[in-house]
């Protein structure tokens, strides 16, 4: 049986190494914990260990699990999954942060349909870092006009950037694009006083994103187990 609690400790722990190596707190990073495709009896042995912020890829999914689990009243929801426009209103009304954002469409839909009663969504724009083709995510040249659209709307508050870049084997390949991912950052950090989450790195490239200024990790095998 897969020991979630003692997956977490682990990457806890691994998280506070790199912090260390980078002399950074391991306060200013935090673990997503990424239950896609996984029961929400697994989300919920993950809360029971101290895991507080989930990430989910499906809509309908996520939705399914936020309803199953509506009794833990400080879990947070993160959705982190490409969105088609047809999906917006469940995101809108189901979660507290979005990581994939990357287009002016997608905003207006959100903050359209954000009730504007709560509080605002959370939302970080995906960058397509490497500009691969199949990819989600802004282009780099994207960015600046589409955090200015969000920033200007009432329902939503940008908080950041997430990126997956290209799968490399390559240690340099991967710093080299979470470098440029920490330099967008910054430059945004300096126009936005709400942004303050760089959402980059999973298990096998943590060390390194945490070295460029990863404020949140994204990890899902290494804690739920593999998906079949
Ligand atoms: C699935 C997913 C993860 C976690 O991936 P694992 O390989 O299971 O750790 C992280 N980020 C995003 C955007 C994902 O879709």
């Amino acid at each position: 049986m897969i020991n979630i609690a003692a997956n977490l400790t682990k990457i806890n722990e691994e998280i506070e190494i790199a912090s260390n190596k980078a002399n950074r707190s391991s306060a200013t990073v935090s673990l997503l914990a990424v239950s896609k495709t996984k029961p929400s009896q697994l989300v919920q042995q993950g809360y029971d260990a101290g895991q507080r912020q989930f990430g989910e890829n499906y809509v309908q999914e996520a939705v399914d699990k936020i309803h199953e689990l509506a009794h833990l009243t400080d879990i947070c929801w993160h959705f982190i999954g490409p969105i088609q426009s047809n999906k917006t209103r469940l995101i809108a009304e189901n979660v507290s942060w979005v990581h994939s954002v990357d287009r002016i469409k997608i905003a207006k839909r959100l903050n359209e349909q954000r009730d504007n009663n709560i509080t605002p969504l959370n939302v970080c724009l995906q960058v397509n870092i490497s500009g691969e083709q199949s990819k989600s995510g802004a282009l780099i040249n994207e960015v600046a006009e589409l955090a200015d659209y969000i920033n200007n709307c009432e329902n939503l508050t940008l908080r950041g950037l997430m990126a997956i870049p290209e799968n490399s084997k390559d240690e340099a390949v991967t710093r080299k694009r979470f470098k440029q991912m920490q330099t967008l950052f910054n430059q945004l950090q300096h126009q936005y006083p709400s942004v303050d989450t760089l959402s980059m790195g999973m298990s096998g490239d943590l060390a390194i994103a945490i070295e460029c200024g990863s404020t949140m990790i994204r990890v899902g095998t290494a804690i739920f187990g593999s998906r079949s």
